[in-house]
């Protein structure tokens, strides 16, 4: 554990980001009902945290932008894994070599600002919310003692080979099984994924000191304006947008 105590403030952030930016799809990658996309954004700046998102939008697709969590970014590219479903996301799981996309962004607070920094952490992922995780885990790997991933199916690995994750149609093990058998006293928890998966680590680790989970909840914005996504937190109102997407488990009693 650090000597160097630093326990991030509950502020909302305020960094900066860009404003829409034309960029082009590069790659993309589908298998298992997922998609794993990668585009050309030149001169990315700042590059997307760990934690944050960017609002996506196709020129021909749906007016509402969608969230989506970064999976790798660099200096002139942005990588998503994607649930291939929905208007925008299915179109993106489908979509050609360079196709046109518009990204703004980055918005949320990177995980490394809100966890406690004397602790190590399980990270827990099921489906696509396995995307900041890993982000999270290549940037911080001094914070990261294990991880529990899951997908329902085994084609995934075809998109993320040197990932270790539970296939529940291969053994029915899933992330919440790996969360149960290699969460110890002591660790943190960082969790990410479909809202039962949450609720399941809110139930049981509410109680447990830097259990997190990341919300995802409806964004109209991504910036704070439209409060769409407000939540009630144990401190007052907050927007998964500004103060979010992750929240300790222990601000948000009506999960579980
Ligand atoms: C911070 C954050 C990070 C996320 N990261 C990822 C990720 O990495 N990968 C991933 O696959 N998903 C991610 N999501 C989930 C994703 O953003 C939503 O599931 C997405 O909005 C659904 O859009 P769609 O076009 O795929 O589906 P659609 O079928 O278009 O949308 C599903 C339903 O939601 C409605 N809807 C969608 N957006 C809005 C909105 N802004 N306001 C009101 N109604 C709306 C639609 O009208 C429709 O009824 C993230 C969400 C958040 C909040």
């Amino acid at each position: 554990m650090k000597a160097d105590i630093r326990k991030r403030t509950r502020t909302a952030h305020t960094g900066p980001s860009f404003l829409v930016r034309r960029a082009r799809i590069i790659d993309v990658r589908a298998a298992g009902g997922y998609a794993r996309v990668r585009i050309a954004i030149e001169g990315l700046s700042p590059i997307p945290a760990p934690g944050q998102f960017l609002m996506v939008r196709l020129p021909w697709g749906p007016a509402l932008p969608r969230a989506l969590s970064t999976l790798a970014a660099g200096p002139d590219w942005v990588e998503f894994l994607l649930k291939a479903e929905g208007a925008l996301r299915g179109a993106m799981a489908s979509s050609p070599r360079d196709a046109a996309v518009d990204l703004r962004g980055p918005y949320g607070v990177p995980y490394i600002e809100r966890i406690d920094d004397r602790r190590t952490y399980v990270l827990v992922g099921g489906g696509s919310g396995v995307a900041p995780l890993l982000h999270f885990a290549a940037s911080h790997p001094e914070f990261v003692e294990r991880t529990a991933f899951g997908f329902r199916s085994r084609d995934v690995r075809d998109l993320l080979p040197e990932v270790d994750f539970a296939c529940e149609d291969e053994t029915g093990e899933t992330a919440e099984d790996r969360l149960s058998a290699r969460w110890i006293e002591g660790l943190g928890i960082i969790a990410c994924g479909p809202e039962s998966l949450l609720a399941s680590v809110a139930r049981r680790h509410r109680a447990s000191p830097d259990a997190y989970v990341s919300l995802e909840s409806r964004l109209g914005c991504g910036f704070g304006a439209c409060l769409s996504c407000s939540i009630s937190t144990t401190s007052g109102m907050r927007r998964v947008c500004v103060d979010g997407p992750l929240f300790p488990c222990s601000e948000i009693p009506w999960l579980g």
